[in-house]
């Protein structure tokens, strides 16, 4: 586990050039360039106006001299692959740039360079930053996933960050950077981007992109990584009459670090409709969009991965690119599903949008009870998976839970359904078999069905926020196909695989919907198992605060083969959703690829050679191994190649 020789040599240069350039004034490395940008037929964003060029470089020449090669673009000619049990370079080795060299990338960055403070360290009196006051909002808020979203390197799941710097009641003994990146870069502008891709790749450095920190798999950490935080790349503009390519019609250009919440608002308040997912701070433009991205509106117009059509990047050579489908129709489809962290930095993408939609929103529940015995519930159960077929082709998206609330005793609550294009009346009739169903079984439950005639207060009042920051549960997943709902047989194999699992104590949270490909809509990487679903289900696996990572290695493993295996013997032929996914996954690259994993990696290796972008269970990450201080799937450890 050695740092690369050739990156000791490339910072030997820059830091013995240091001390002179310490004395002068250093710029901030970037120009300003016109707005116009013909290639996505809509100007770039103040932020995308300010760039890293051959001419800054080379006029910071005559100020930094030999210390520009740390920020200079990657060149073919100049790849700097790892051989096999090499690794980025980590803060205790030789290579790490000193204090000086963070110095001036912070100059040339204009000063938004952040030295990582773990969110908790104000509850730890070895940390400056000890305050009880601190202490007690961030222990209050552990849970609220704004939190973490405006921390520059803190995720929603400490378990991937290593669980290294905890509220003291979430049992941490001691606070250490753990997984967190050692670095962020605060980003406002392409330059700072650019600059940061450079000098993480000439360096050696780890680089992750980080943008709210909800990857279920902790994607955007990493120990020794410099972050690139997007959080603050928050413009948006609406488009009545978009034209590219064969499109034309109403878009939005939105920066990388819009969230799910922003880009609703701004929808309501222009009387649009976009594709975004459930959760309330999820990012729109970030790993959510890159990962395919499902949305109360898939059921309609298929996965916000469909709904891009231009996409503002920073390559891993440094250089800011525009891509659309006739630009660079390889990246435009790699892009659109292949996952965050893997081809680029993208800083605003342009998507579609649609008129505004009428939605009913429904929550109710029912339970097993001393009428209602396990097989009766189950049977209600059944009753309305088989009706997933008719309501995914209606339109309509079913968010719902089952858990088991002791020895076959069962709650299932529908949490929300959400009827696009549906009236109250509608969604009755749409209902009616099921809940006839239900009534024949003995089931009561009292729905609470209203109707709006926007999404933005139908989505606001079915989906609260949700809570993160748990650090005694891991997730998996599978996108059961159609076929597992219209096949007889299949249908039997699949109820009782979900009942076993709710029954053995692991709770069942699934979306009814489908996302198909609409026509006039080039395709995309995203899962091709997408294609077939008519239910993304999640469960979890939890153990007990004072486990110790031998008995929760057991756990997960258990999880992942026996629980998870039990819902991949119902359908081997589908897959999982990377986002909301089970980081174990055995054969990930079928499981959240498919049959485009070949040409993925394929253009991995065209638009990233070296691998400077990496993320768990991403394109090409079979090349690379996290060596975890607790021996547990986390990001707490250098990052080597294989
Ligand atoms: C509570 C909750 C609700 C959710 N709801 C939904 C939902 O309704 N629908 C759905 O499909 N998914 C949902 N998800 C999953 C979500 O889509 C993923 O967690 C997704 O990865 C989040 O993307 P992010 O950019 O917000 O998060 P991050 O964790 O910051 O980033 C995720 C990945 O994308 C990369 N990335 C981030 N920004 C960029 C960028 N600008 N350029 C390149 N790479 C980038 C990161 O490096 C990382 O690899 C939900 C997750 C949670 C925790």
């Amino acid at each position: 586990m050695a740092p690369s020789t050739s990156f000791l040599v490339a910072l030997a240069i820059g830091t013995a050039s240091q001390a002179s350039a310490a004395s002068r004034t250093v710029p901030v490395a970037a120009t300003t360039v016109p707005t116009v940008n013909s290639v996505a037929n809509a100007p770039f964003f103040d932020s995308e106006t300010h760039q890293l060029t051959d001419g800054v470089l080379a006029q910071l020449q005559s100020t930094l001299g030999n210390s520009t090669a740390l920020f200079e673009f990657g060149r073919n000619t100049s790849i700097q692959a790892l051989s096999s049990g090499e690794c980025k370079v980590f803060p205790s080795d030789a290579a790490w740039p000193s204090d000086s060299t963070w110095s001036l990338f912070d100059q040339l960055l204009g000063g938004t360079l952040i030295k990582t403070v773990p969110l908790a360290a104000s509850c730890y009196p070895s940390w400056p930053e000890y305050n009880k006051t601190e202490c007690d909002y961030v222990s209050d808020d552990w849970t609220i996933s704004y939190l973490h979203a405006a921390d520059p390197a803190s995720v929603m799941w400490p378990l991937f960050e290593g669980r290294s710097c905890l509220p003291p009641d979430l049992t941490s003994e001691s606070c250490t950077l753990g997984g967190y990146s050692s670095y962020a870069v605060n980003v406002s502008t392409v330059a700072q981007i650019q600059l940061s891709v450079n000098f993480a790749r000439n360096t050696g450095l780890r680089l992750v992109a980080k943008n709210t920190g909800h990857d279920f798999n902790g994607k955007s950490t990493g120990a020794g990584a410099l972050g690139i935080w997007t959080h603050h790349l928050k413009d948006i503009v609406y488009y009545e009459d978009y034209q590219l390519g064969n499109y034309s019609g109403p878009a939005v250009k939105m920066g990388a670090g819009v969230q799910a919440f922003e880009i609703y608002e701004k929808a309501n308040e222009l009387g649009f409709t976009a594709v975004g997912g459930e959760g309330k701070t999820v990012g729109v433009a970030g790993g959510y969009v890159l990962g395919g991205g499902h949305s109360p509106m898939s059921s309609v117009y298929g996965l916000a991965a469909d709904q891009v059509l231009a996409l503002e990047v920073v390559l891993a050579n440094g250089r800011f690119v525009t891509v659309t489908e006739q630009s660079d129709p390889d990246l435009f489809w790699a892009l659109r599903g292949g996952g965050g962290g893997t081809y680029g930095i993208v800083t605003s993408i342009i998507s579609r949008v649609y008129p505004k939609v009428p939605v009913t929103v429904s929550t109710f529940s029912f339970t097993t009870s001393t009428n209602v015995s396990a097989d009766a519930f189950w049977a209600g159960v059944s009753a309305y998976m088989k009706r997933f077929p008719v309501n995914a082709d209606a339109g309509t998206y079913a968010y719902f839970w089952v858990i088991s609330t002791g020895t076959d005793a069962f709650e299932f609550l529908m949490n929300p359904y959400f009827a696009v294009n549906h009236t109250v009346a509608e969604f009755n009739s749409l209902m009616q078999p099921w809940f006839e169903e239900l009534h024949h079984l003995g089931i009561s439950f009292q729905p609470n069905t209203t109707y709006y005639d926007n999404f933005y207060d139908a989505w606001n009042a079915g989906f609260p926020l949700e809570t993160v920051g748990s650090v005694t549960m891991m997730t998996g997943s599978r996108l059961f196909p159609r076929a597992n709902f219209e096949d007889p047989a299949r249908f039997n194999q699949t109820v009782a695989a979900l009942r076993s699992t709710v029954s053995a104590g692991y709770s069942l949270l699934a979306f009814n919907l489908k996302a198909d490909l609409l026509d006039g809509v080039s395709p995309s990487s995203a899962n091709p198992a997408f294609r077939k679903t008519l239910m993304h289900a999640i469960t979890s696996t939890s153990w007990s605060s004072n486990a110790t990572n031998a008995e929760i290695l057991e756990e997960m493993e258990h999880f992942t083969y026996d629980i998870l295996g039990e819902w991949r013997r119902t359908c081997p032929e589908a897959g999982a959703y990377m986002s909301e996914a089970d980081v174990m996954e055995p054969h990930f690259q079928q499981a959240f690829y498919g049959s485009y994993y070949d040409r993925l990696y394929a253009l991995k290796q065209t638009y990233d050679p070296t691998g400077l972008f990496y993320a768990p269970t991403g394109v090409g990450s079979e090349g690379w191994k996290v060596h975890s201080s607790d021996g547990l799937p986390d990001q707490n450890g250098r990052l080597c190649k294989v």
